[in-house]
């Protein structure tokens, strides 16, 4: 009846002036009563401007959604609505992204086939679920879906929401760390369990035998000092990837560094029997001096190592158009291609007993490429199995623009 307050006063107006008429005579009460019905009656029924029009139902559902969907479009993780028969309603493009072909309309399990997620989706009309799920195919996916169910507004009709998580990355990290740290508890439980066996032999058995026990405390010293060079390659990675997205700014002059580097391992060549021939050219670049001096040690180190065979480790500096490069070339038995691509993985080695003899802790390579990394530049390793290798470091020159940092990661 709010027409009825709000034409109340030219309603009163029209009574009095038809009540005027009829005292005047022109009209007789009846006629004057029927009039004042007759206007009544149209007040009622006229369109009233001020009332908003209503919303046609098929048009509201059709709004209802695009406005939904526009909502959902700003959402970073997939999303779908269903009706309150589990069919799509409306769904946003990253849903598209992660499930493929949806049709709105359609019942839910032809989008999402995983039963745990619609088994939560049926239960989610007593409580909201959270179920954490694997997709197999094409490639593993672990994803989380939140299923809760709403309405718009107190008379409107349940809505289910649909919300998925990818959390393949976290699991994946999660993954790696514990490798990580089984591996790495691993590497020290080594040498530690034979240190322990020659100290308990040379409390019993050994204990006055002198040509054993100068034996013992030389590998003893060896495998001690394995456990010392793990530590600090352990340190020295986590230092490194706490700063890994601080680029050094410091000026480094490469040449002089990497003559540095290779005169101090020219003792474990002359041992080796490898000579290390240099080729320096002048090459200035932004860096971290220490970190710098780590990736040509381990570079020389190993080639002298692995490359002890071929007698010879070729080192040079250079400034090309893709950067400062300091290649490291060895002509011993290389790497076959199967292994290439992982041995900058943290403990990946081709020969495990082999790097161990040879005192590796198996983080060298990672190292190097994390420093790397960091420096906004990369490592390259070329190498047929029975013709050497070569690690090629990739770094910024000083006085290179600023740019050039970023081309050299995009290559790499
Ligand atoms: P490690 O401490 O074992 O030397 P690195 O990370 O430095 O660890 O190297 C990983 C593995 O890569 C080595 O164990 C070795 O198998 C292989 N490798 C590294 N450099 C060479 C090289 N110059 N020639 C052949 N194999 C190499």
């Amino acid at each position: 009846m709010a027409w009825l307050a709000s034409a109340r006063w030219p309603l009163l107006a029209t009574a009095f002036v038809l009540a005027s008429v009829v005292a005047a005579g022109r009209l007789g009460p009846w006629e004057g009563l029927l009039a004042f019905a007759v206007v009544l009656l149209a007040t009622a029924v006229a369109p009233r401007a001020s009332a908003p029009a209503p919303r046609e139902v098929g048009g509201g559902v059709k709004a209802l959604r695009e406005e939904l969907s526009a909502i959902l479009s700003g959402l970073p993780d997939p999303v779908l609505v269903l009706d309150r028969r589990g069919f799509v309603t409306v769904f946003n493009e990253r849903a598209r992204a992660a499930l493929g072909e949806i049709r709105i309309g359609e019942p839910v399990s032809f989008a999402l086939r995983a039963p745990e997620v619609l088994e939560a989706v049926r239960a989610a009309s007593s409580a909201p679920q959270t179920v954490l799920y694997v997709e197999r195919a094409p490639v593993e996916r672990w994803r989380e879906a939140h299923v809760a169910q709403t309405r718009l507004s107190p008379g409107a009709g349940v809505l289910t929401v649909v919300a998925l998580r990818d959390l393949t990355e976290q699991r994946r990290s999660e993954r790696m760390r514990g490798d990580f740290v089984a591996n790495a508890s691993h590497e020290l439980r080594t040498p530690l369990a034979s240190l322990l066996g020659f100290i308990e032999t040379l409390q019993g058995p050994a204990k006055n035998d002198v040509a054993a026990r100068e034996k013992f405390l030389e590998i003893m010293r060896a495998q001690a000092n394995r456990m010392s060079r793990l530590i600090d390659d352990l340190l020295s990675l986590s230092r490194i990837e706490l700063k890994a997205h601080v680029k050094p700014r410091s000026v480094v002059d490469l040449a002089e560094l990497v003559r540095g580097v290779a005169d101090s391992l020219q003792p474990l060549a002359r041992e080796r029997g490898v000579e290390i021939a240099l080729t320096l050219a002048q090459a200035s670049v932004r860096g971290d001096r220490d970190e710098l001096i780590r990736v040509a040690e381990n570079l020389i180190e190993n080639a002298v190592k692995y490359g002890q065979s071929g007698g010879r480790v070729d080192v040079g500096v250079d400034l090309g158009a893709e950067g400062a490069r300091l290649v490291v070339r060895d002509y011993g038995p290389g790497v076959a291609p199967e292994h290439l691509p992982r041995l900058t993985e943290r403990f990946y080695r081709v020969d495990v007993g082999d790097s161990r003899d040879k005192g590796g802790t198996g983080l060298g390579l990672a190292l190097v490429k994390h420093i790397l990394q960091r420096h906004g530049g990369r490592l390259t390793i070329e190498s047929a199995a029975g013709d050497g290798a070569t690690f090629t470091a990739l770094l910024e020159p000083a006085d290179a623009p600023a740019n050039v940092g970023q081309d050299l990661k995009r290559a790499s």
